[in-house]
């Protein structure tokens, strides 16, 4: 891992800033970065079921009647389709909102500079 320690400018300790991560956000922002998160994550793999159950429906539809039925397969693949890009997106701003940066940070006071 990372070793590199600096001395704090803060309050002048000799090499007690440890490489670290911190919460960008306040904790209330965070709990609702990660009420984003979850059921997102939920959402991309309903979608996935949804997109391999209709593999399956329209597949055993096609044996059964000679012909799919492009309005269901319209709507299950669409639904898929939409319940995956809407888990993307509210996942990536939950993602955002729960995302730690980069900090040195001293040991003896607390004190944080970032990294890059
Ligand atoms: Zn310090």
């Amino acid at each position: 891992m990372n070793e590199i320690k600096l001395n704090c400018s803060a309050c002048n300790s000799q090499r007690s800033m440890n490489a670290t991560k911190v919460r960008r956000l306040s904790r209330i922002v965070v709990v609702i970065g990660w009420i984003l998160t979850i059921p997102s994550v939920l959402g991309l793999l309903l979608a996935v079921l949804v997109f391999i159950g209709g593999i399956y429906f329209t597949s055993s539809t096609f044996d059964n009647f000679g012909e799919t039925f492009p309005l269901i397969d319209l709507l299950i693949y669409g639904s898929s389709f939409y319940i995956g890009i809407s888990s993307l997106v509210g996942g990536l701003i939950g993602y955002l909102l729960i995302m730690k940066k980069k900090v040195f940070k001293c040991s003896m006071c607390g004190f944080i500079i970032d990294r890059d």
